[in-house]
């Protein structure tokens, strides 16, 4: 298709995330993505500083990713998973649960991180329903982002996720404040006392704590302390609450630990996966809990967990799913997320000069630019294409969160391109 004509059926039919059929935000075509760079349909190559929304770990391509899903494909693209079983999900079952925080056993397979999400909510609510307890509502953070369904939208940040909009249909949940302490800072008692004021005001009714552990993704890329999560963790047990942690972004390496819950030496009742599950190749989540939890939905009324999606457990996405894993653990990946961080702090530091910068943070291979006033997306979105990168700020925030194979060149060109048009747009 000529380029033109794309991008004209484009922005006739086609939404894009959080879009406008207006036709005023630009979009570009990739013909082609391989390693850590995306073709554009005019030829151009853009070193990637978004693996996909912090998916494609591996980068593009891969040859071991690219041959588990032909290998797949010869003996099924998909069949029902009710009534029927595979390889594929199992042996990606097994992995998940020797991999995860201890105790997480019973596995739950579906289509995205959103979805995991409302399937945590619903085993929460059923593990009360079963324990003879109506608890329905869930206590959450400020800032926190759980994805754009609606029982996940509830738990978003109430002021910047989409609460006013959808005011009339969400469930009013529990907020805390944002976790003040920075990441490697301890958590002090005032830190913690409006969320432990609220879990003692409101257990009877709280199903869970939703959070996401040490980095706070969508919602404003901060990273707080591991102590604090540590002490929701014994809140939770102290007045009985279940802990549900979404690790949609952080699971698998991001931060520098396989899951972030580990910083903080935790584990969680339930705990969502997606995001880099596949590498970035096909769209998969997952929900882990416990078998305590499993067992008591299970042997009480009404004894099954109500949730069954069509595409649950996808053989081709569970397949490339085993692979991505495979290829992570026989990789040198702590070394490669530590070697990014390291060129994310050098890279982004001339940043720290700029008038129109707040902060500078990295934490393994995240690296955030935060600035003073929001970017204009018509504007800077261009610019960092003309110089040779693909970088989607939001809000304030600049972030980079390259692939881990990402060499050390590619990632000095890549800051020095943030830290250039930074400069010439704030
Ligand atoms: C992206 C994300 C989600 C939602 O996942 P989708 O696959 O986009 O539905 C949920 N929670 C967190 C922490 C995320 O980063």
């Amino acid at each position: 298709m000529e380029n033109t004509s794309l991008l004209e059926s484009d922005a006739c039919f086609l939404w894009h995330p959080y879009s406008a059929m207006n036709g005023r935000a630009r979009v570009f075509p990739v013909a082609s993505a391989r390693g850590v760079r995306l073709k554009l349909a005019n030829g151009e190559e853009l070193i990637d500083g978004m693996s996909s929304w912090w998916c494609a770990i591996h980068g593009y391509n891969h040859p071991l990713l690219n041959a588990a899903i032909d290998s797949q494909l010869q003996d099924m693209s998909h069949v029902m998973f009710g009534g029927l079983t595979h390889a594929p999900a199992v042996t990606l079952a097994e992995q998940l649960v020797k991999l995860t925080p201890e105790h997480l056993e019973n596995v739950f397979f579906s289509d995205s991180g959103s979805v995991a999400v409302e399937v945590a909510m619903k085993m929460a609510i059923q593990y009360w329903h079963a324990k003879g307890q109506s608890r329905q509502r869930f206590l959450s953070l400020c800032n926190g982002y759980h994805g754009d369904t609606f029982g996940a939208m509830s738990v978003c940040d109430p002021v910047t996720g989409m609460h006013r909009l959808f005011s009339g249909i969400l469930p009013s949940q529990l907020f805390a404040p944002a976790p003040q302490p920075g990441f490697g800072e301890p958590c002090r008692e005032e830190h913690i006392r409006e969320f432990r004021n609220l879990m003692a005001n409101h257990a009877h009714e709280i199903a869970a704590v939703i959070v996401e552990p040490v980095v706070q993704g969508a919602g404003g890329m901060r990273f707080y302390s591991a102590d604090y999560l540590q002490q929701v963790r014994s809140l939770c047990d102290e007045y009985e609450v279940l802990l549900i942690a979404d690790e949609i972004a952080t699971g698998f390496g991001r931060t520098g630990k396989l899951f972030a819950c580990e910083w903080a030496d935790i584990s969680p009742d339930i705990l969502c996966l997606g995001k880099a599950l596949t590498g970035g190749y096909l769209t998969l989540a997952a929900t882990l809990t416990t078998k305590a939890i499993g067992h008591t939905i299970s042997n009480n009324p009404p004894g099954i967990f109500m949730h069954g999606p069509t595409f649950m457990a996808n053989p081709l996405a569970c397949a490339v799913a085993n692979a991505s894993i495979e290829l992570l653990l026989e990789s040198p990946w702590q070394q490669r997320v530590e070697q990014i961080a390291q060129g994310l702090e050098q890279g982004l530091a001339p940043c720290r000069k700029l008038p129109g910068v707040a902060e500078v943070r990295v934490l393994g291979a995240i690296g955030v630019v935060e600035l003073k006033q929001a970017v204009d997306m018509n504007a800077i979105q261009p610019a960092f294409v003309e110089a040779g990168v693909w970088v989607r700020p939001f809000g304030k925030l600049v972030y980079l969160m390259p692939a881990f194979i990402m060499e050390e060149e590619d990632l000095a060109q890549l800051c020095a391109a943030v830290v250039k048009v930074v400069a010439a747009h704030t």
